[in-house]
């Protein structure tokens, strides 16, 4: 069973009054005319999602960071958070770093810390965050159209390679640069999220789902769950040129952690988000298109490829 089919069967409560309940990347309320209240909760784990020796400024930064992910993938502007923090022991100056890195993400992203609860257990940071959503630029995983385009907001697969540098074999692990190791690094502990970009495209942008669990399953839960498929061009895929050379695409695909966003959007769009990708610097790119047939299909130099790996499976 993995974590999609334990929610499923134990956790799929039907909300009557939710705008939208379980199954986007943030839950809707009704807030006023104009807006929506969005709500959504993430949760990192000592020995699972950090160790022991993880930085605990970027812990704070970062544990804040994948909840405003989830709030900017509904097309929305984050509020406030709560959070809720479980530790063994005292030890202020991890707690102090740990704050500071919290406060500093949240000052950031202009959003307010309004309460929590503090705990004695394994280390554990859960974070609930609260965002606006315009009702006019709503982000719905559900919204996606066939024949749209498919896109990425950034390079993906540099914090994957973080964390799975002791699998690659030695061959390839030779080619990955002092450099491509920092910015691995540096997106793992302090991913980027395309803000900016986001607030600017929502507009032209039909559907959106953040990446945590990698790009080959985040698709599916874009486009499978809504009936739809997609093809994917892996000639397209934003990635480093170490993935391409050592043809190593199930680390970016399937590894995780990107928090770059999956969005879909109508082909007239197509300059238009183009353009904005450019303003803004990013390395996103146009990689495939929103299909009738449910399956998900990669193309690799013009012939089909089968994938080895699927998305991250928190129970595999
Ligand atoms: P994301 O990766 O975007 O944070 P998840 O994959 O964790 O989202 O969850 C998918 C959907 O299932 C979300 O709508 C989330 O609110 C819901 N969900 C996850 N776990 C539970 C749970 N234990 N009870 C109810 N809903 C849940
Ligand atoms: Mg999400």
């Amino acid at each position: 069973m993995n974590e999609f089919e334990i929610i499923n069967k134990y956790f799929n409560f039907a909300s009557h009054t939710a705008i939208l309940g379980i199954g986007d990347d943030a839950a809707l309320i009704s807030k006023n005319k104009k807006e929506y209240t969005a709500i959504s909760t993430d949760t990192l784990n000592l020995d699972y999602h950090f160790t022991n020796q993880s930085d605990p400024y970027y812990l704070g930064w970062k544990s804040l960071a994948v909840n405003i992910s989830d709030i900017l993938a509904m097309g929305g502007t984050p509020k406030y958070a709560l959070l809720s923090l479980s530790i063994e022991k005292l030890d202020k100056s991890w707690l102090a770093k740990f704050s500071k890195g919290l406060r500093a993400c949240a000052k950031n992203y202009d959003t307010e810390i309004i309460g929590g609860d503090t705990n004695k257990g394994s280390k554990s940071i859960s974070i609930t965050i609260i965002g606006d959503v315009n009702k006019n630029n709503v982000l719905k995983r559900d919204a996606l159209k066939a024949n749209d385009e498919l896109w990425l907001t950034d390079e993906i697969g540099y914090a994957a390679l973080h964390f799975q540098q002791s699998t690659i074999p030695k061959k390839d692990k030779k080619k990955i640069s002092n450099c491509l190791k920092k910015k691995c690094c540096n997106e793992f502990l302090k991913p980027s999220l395309p803000f900016n970009f986001i607030n600017d495209a929502k507009t032209f942008i039909n559907a959106a789902i953040d990446l945590s669990d990698g790009l080959a399953g985040d698709i599916k839960h874009l486009c499978q769950k809504n009936g739809y498929g997609a093809k994917v061009e892996l000639n397209n895929l934003p990635i480093h040129k170490w993935f391409v050379d050592s043809k190593h695409y199930e680390i970016a695909l399937a590894g995780g952690e990107d928090y770059q966003i999956l969005f879909t959007a109508s082909r007239k769009h197509h300059n238009k988000i183009l353009n904005l990708l450019k303003i803004h610097n990013h390395k996103g790119s146009m990689i495939g298109t929103v299909t009738k047939t449910k399956e998900i299909s990669y193309f690799l130099d013009g012939s089909s490829y089968n994938l080895k790996k699927d998305g991250h499976n928190h129970f595999a």
